[in-house]
């Protein structure tokens, strides 16, 4: 992690694999951060609270305090996705900046010159310029596996192609209390598996392939209702509007 030099302490990151080079603009930033901040010597770690009043304070009070720096704009029912406890963190970590619109896409990296304009081409039908909306709503490809799922729990409605209006949408399909966890766990696990399935065609070479997709989908669902919820997913069916 890092070394004392004289009375300085100096910073040394060592990852644990290879950084893609679209990640070299996130270590600069946390370099950055880090190189402000550094453990002293003769002083003895602490916790301390900089807005205490008092001496103790109620766990919501750092939820909220942390909400409002982690997800400062975002609708209060989508900034909630965040701090479901049945949502794996790597989930929670993509619904975020989708709702951000601020993963990595090919339109932020070829504005920043990061690529050339020829690299950055949706994955998924490799016709458009990627960007975080065309990515995981408006593309063919994504667009379809949204509707399989949708129509898989019985549902239809038409649905914003924008994250986070998006977002609303879909919470507001499902009203019946008992299926509100696992809708929203479906929204995450949409979102995730669209983000790791781009990574896996862009990265790795696998070829597009919506039915194949689709069933490793309702297979994830499963697994992670199962694992986050101890919920099995016996009949797909059992969804409704307003029940
Ligand atoms: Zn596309």
């Amino acid at each position: 992690m890092g070394d004392w030099i004289g009375s300085s302490w100096v910073w040394g990151l060592q990852w644990r694999r290879h950084l893609f080079d679209w990640e070299n603009e996130d270590v600069q930033a946390l370099q950055h951060i880090i190189h402000q901040k550094g453990p002293k010597r003769d002083t003895t770690d602490g916790i301390l609270w900089k807005n205490a009043v008092a001496v103790s304070y109620p766990t919501k009070d750092i939820t909220d305090k942390l909400s409002e720096s982690l997800v400062p704009s975002l609708p209060k029912s989508v900034a909630s996705i965040v701090w479901q406890k049945f949502i794996p963190p790597r989930a929670k970590l993509i619904v975020w900046l989708a709702n951000k619109e601020r993963l990595k896409t090919g339109d932020l990296l070829v504005e920043k010159g990061i690529i050339p304009p020829q690299d950055a081409n949706c994955p998924f039908c490799g016709m458009f310029l990627e960007s975080n909306s065309h990515i995981l709503f408006v593309c063919r490809f994504s667009w379809s596996a949204w509707m399989e799922i949708i129509n898989w729990w019985g549902l239809s409605a038409p649905l914003h192609n924008q994250p986070s209006k998006f977002s609303i949408q879909w919470l507001g399909l499902v009203n019946r209390r008992s299926h509100k966890d696992i809708w929203t766990l479906t929204l995450g696990c949409v979102f995730w598996s669209l983000w790791y399935e781009r990574n896996q065609i862009k990265f790795k070479r696998k070829t597009p392939n919506l039915h194949n997709f689709v069933l490793s989908l309702k297979i994830r669902i499963g697994i992670w209702a199962k694992e986050m919820m101890g919920s099995d997913i016996c009949a797909p069916n059992v969804i409704h509007n307003g029940y």
